[in-house]
């Protein structure tokens, strides 16, 4: 869909919920109700499936996504967000939920690179970025399963020294279709 067409489309709809006062529905408090973070995939398909599946309203939990759900740096945006949920909204325990089918599984750093460069990034800037000190490996590293990809942010999350160390953290993988949602036990031995 051409951008003028899907923005035309979307200033529509947005010009009748205001008008039809549908937001009404959706008041709520800045602070979560359940005091909970939820850290989840961007995953189209989790757009509105996550929230019914756990039962969630506005107002009741702070939600943030990215590309995995993972944290991939331990003083990054992901972490930033939590520690403002924690500390200003007054979260107390974090959910970390991966998903079935999830499209980072498999991506690594040389196909990302591979994809950059086929739309118009030069290896001379790639190149400057690794020289620099940018790891594209570990930053844009898929991973073998999910349960392995929730234990890795859990651990990044309970190690990480900025966050409290009374808030809870549990993982989680919830299937795609479904929404059902399946414990990833904390210990690997
Ligand atoms: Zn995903």
């Amino acid at each position: 869909m051409k951008k003028e067409q899907l923005l035309e489309e979307i200033l529509k709809v947005n010009s009748e919920f205001v008008a039809e006062k549908k937001y009404e529905k959706h008041q709520a408090e800045k602070f979560p109700k359940k005091k909970l973070a939820v850290l989840t995939c961007m995953d189209t398909r989790l757009v509105k499936l996550l929230p019914e599946a756990l039962g969630v309203e506005n107002g009741d939990i702070v939600v943030i996504k990215d590309a995995g759900g993972v944290v991939s740096k331990p003083y990054g945006d992901v972490v930033r967000s939590l520690l403002v949920a924690i500390l200003e909204l007054g979260v107390t325990g974090i959910m970390v939920i991966g998903h079935t089918d999830c499209g980072v599984q498999n991506m690594s750093g040389d196909e990302m690179i591979h994809l950059m460069t086929e739309r118009g990034v030069s290896e001379e800037t790639i190149q400057n970025l690794k020289y620099s000190g940018l790891n594209f490996d570990e930053w844009l590293c898929g991973f073998d399963t999910n349960e392995q990809s929730v234990r890795k942010t859990i651990n990044a999350l309970e190690n990480n020294p900025l966050l409290p160390k009374d808030v809870w953290v549990e993982g989680f993988v919830m299937d795609t279709v479904t929404g059902k949602l399946t414990a990833v036990p904390k210990a690997t031995n």
